[in-house]
């Protein structure tokens, strides 16, 4: 499986904003985007140009999918399903994005980073309605029951995240109840375009495609 390997912080110094995909560093002085908010590359803090009416599509796009992780073709293919929903397609998308399992076990307030909560999911160690899923892109449904194994909840990593999770003051989305103590949530409903605090505007995405 495809995946990206170069510096996540080169992404948000390109889209120009915090994607915020390094937990803890992304709010905090080491955030790369508060010491250079430019640019990557030799010309980066030079390129003052106005972008095309392409460019902006693209850059909007490019953010989705880079704050999401997803790559092309996937993205691609959201966008096609999205397509054949009933509705915007716009939100259509970006409702079927927010719906993966790793977005979820994010949102839940189970893990710091998109990037944790797939490790987990990937190594067999998320449970869906009781089954065990290991496809971090899986789409739930209202009802399922999401739950992480109890093999490693007294892990020292989980223990700890779960820790410095219940100090903190999460705004868990209301499509999903929560709970972190038992690191078990549940859908309660479908996301909605205003449950999506991600700041894009789907609709340059679908002119974009629609070229
Ligand atoms: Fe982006 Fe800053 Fe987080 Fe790096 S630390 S991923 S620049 S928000």
């Amino acid at each position: 499986m495809a995946r990206y390997i170069g510096s996540v912080c080169r992404m948000c110094r390109r889209e120009g904003v915090k994607l915020f995909l390094k937990s803890d560093r992304c709010n905090s002085f080491k955030c790369a985007m508060e010491k250079r908010a430019f640019a990557p590359g030799q010309h980066g803090i030079s390129k003052r140009f106005k972008l095309s009416e392409y460019g902006v599509q693209l850059r909007e796009k490019q953010k989705a999918k880079r704050f999401y992780g997803i790559l092309e073709n996937q993205f691609r293919r959201y966008f096609n399903n999205a397509e054949r929903l009933p509705g915007r397609t716009g939100e259509n998308l970006l409702i079927l994005i927010e719906r993966r399992l790793d977005n979820v076990l994010l949102k839940s307030g189970f893990f710091r980073s998109r990037q944790m909560a797939r490790q987990i999911i990937n190594h067999g160690h998320v449970l869906v309605n009781n089954k065990k899923v290991d496809i971090h892109s899986y789409l739930v449904k209202i009802d399922d029951v999401i739950k992480i194994k109890d093999s490693i909840k007294n892990t020292p990593v989980i223990k700890s995240l779960q820790e410095e999770t219940n100090s903190q003051n999460l705004s868990i989305p209301s499509w999903i109840v929560s709970d972190i103590k038992k690191l078990e949530s549940k859908i309660v409903r479908m996301p909605t375009r205003e449950d999506i605090t991600f700041q894009v505007n789907e609709q340059l995405i679908v002119e974009l495609y629609s070229k």
